[in-house]
């Protein structure tokens, strides 16, 4: 008899909120992951950063698990297939897991626990992925938030009401683990991806100088000021509790980040509608012009903007895009050539090593103006002056698109004056 502990985006042996329940419990543990065929099936690119990231993290869990006599079961294949062979290998009585607030995530979920369930078998799912969930936070007639700024006063006095952040410490040696001997990981090609030759993944460690400073520092692409922790709490490599706790701590702007983190999976699980729709549904009718060959030039850095190409060829050879070009990029993108955010979003998507749904269609939103909270139509960021505030002397330019002061750079695919009137024509038109 045993209890599964099923990872999904809390891949990591410590504060992890499930696991620490599941050993608690009454039957020893045996930890489960499933390379899901939904998910992997549809990537198109088959050298993904992310993919090999999960499977080098399995790998060092596995390990780890092998240290206390245990080991982790890991198949690819759909849910449905793995879980009739977990039932047909194993006697099991009951599984934990944490939650995950994406709709395909919850759909799965809810499929799995139905199916658990009619097998005799208990389905207990916990809060780990953030600081505060679903309807922990709401104003005070019981409707979620729409805004920012209060919902974020709220999660402080909450945070305040509890304590702080708690811990869910996981007994490794000696831990109520299922003995057994070691199984096999699938291999990439297994499932028909490669391996990237440079994949450089960030540390997964808390520099706290940096987050001392990070108010400061922030805003500037050209300087190693933010974390680069993304991918680490998006696959729960780290846990959000034990960074929150370094941010409570030591600087309130680095604080407000995570919260925009929590607010975010707010909305998409109060709104799943988001995905695909605007969360401000009066912006419906902007007749997006979605210029393909536009596209293109957007997507391989060749706009004429050096800060827009520097961007976005950051993130076509790293995975990774700092904040501020983030919102430079997808602004450019909506505003100066008024392509539809769901294309910019899907192309993030398919790039981002810290990709998240919610956090992804919360930026996109925001920028294109449709979103909760969003920037105003009206504003609408000029890459140039952008540049000189935040990258003045061109170190991240320079990086990036060093030949942008010569004859190979192309000139500007639109001009910025022209593209902001067309704008705003656009959107004053639809608003009426
Ligand atoms: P830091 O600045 O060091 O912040 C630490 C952590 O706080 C981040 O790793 C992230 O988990 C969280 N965080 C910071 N800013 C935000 C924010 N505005 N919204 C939500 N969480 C935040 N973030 C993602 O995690 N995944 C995405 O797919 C994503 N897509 C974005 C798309 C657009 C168009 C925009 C404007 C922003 C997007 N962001 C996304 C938010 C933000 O840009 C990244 O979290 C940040 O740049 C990651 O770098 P970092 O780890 O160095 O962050």
């Amino acid at each position: 008899k045993v209890s599964i502990f099923w990872f999904r985006r809390d891949l990591r042996l410590v504060d992890n909120h499930g696991l620490s329940e599941a050993l608690k419990g009454e039957y020893p543990v045996l930890p489960l992951f499933i390379f899901d065929r939904a998910i992997l099936d549809d990537l198109e690119d088959k050298k993904d950063r992310r993919v090999q990231f999960i499977h080098e993290q399995i790998h060092t869990i596995k390990k780890e698990l092998e240290t206390y006599g245990s080991s982790l079961y890991v198949r690819y294949g759909t849910v449905e297939e793995v879980w009739s062979k977990v039932l047909e290998s194993y006697e099991v009585q009951e599984v934990y897991t944490n939650r995950d607030y994406e709709p395909y995530a919850k759909d799965r979920d809810a499929m799995v626990s139905e199916f658990l369930q009619s097998e005799g078998i208990t389905f207990k799912d916990f809060k780990d992925q953030c600081i505060f969930e679903r309807d922990e936070i709401l104003k005070d007639d019981g409707d979620p938030y729409m805004v920012f700024t209060p919902y974020s006063r709220k999660w402080k006095t909450k945070l305040e009401e509890q304590g702080g952040f708690p811990t869910y410490p996981v007994q490794g040696e000696g831990g109520n683990w299922f003995h057994t001997s070691s199984l096999a990981i699938p291999s990439l090609e297994d499932m028909g991806f490669e391996a990237c030759e440079e994949p450089d993944f960030p540390a997964n460690y808390i520099y706290r100088d940096l987050i001392e400073t990070y108010d400061k520092t922030r805003d500037y692409p050209g300087q190693h000021g933010t974390t680069h922790l993304g991918v680490h709490l998006r696959f729960g490599t780290m846990s959000i509790r034990s960074l929150a706790r370094a941010a409570k701590e030591l600087n309130g702007t680095f604080l407000n980040e995570l919260i925009w983190r929590d607010f975010y999976m707010m909305i998409l699980h109060h709104f799943p509608k988001v995905v695909n729709e605007n969360f401000n549904s009066k912006y419906d009718k902007i007749p997006w012009r979605n210029n393909e060959e536009e596209f293109e030039k957007w997507k391989e850095g060749k706009t004429g903007y050096p800060i827009v190409d520097a961007g976005m060829r950051e993130l076509n050879t790293t995975g990774y895009m700092h904040n501020r070009v983030r919102m430079i990029t997808a602004s450019f993108l909506t505003k100066h050539l008024l392509i539809d955010w769901r294309w910019g979003e899907a192309y993030f998507a398919s790039k981002l090593l810290d990709y998240d749904l919610s956090a992804n269609n919360g930026g996109w939103q925001w920028a294109a103006s449709t979103g909760t909270d969003a920037q105003p139509y009206f504003r609408i960021f000029n890459p140039y002056s952008q540049t000189d505030k935040f990258d003045k002397d061109k170190t991240y330019i320079k990086k990036w698109v060093p030949e942008f002061e010569t004859e190979d750079y192309p000139e500007p695919m639109v001009d910025h004056k022209e593209a902001r009137e067309r704008c705003l024509a656009v959107f004053k038109d639809v608003l009426g």
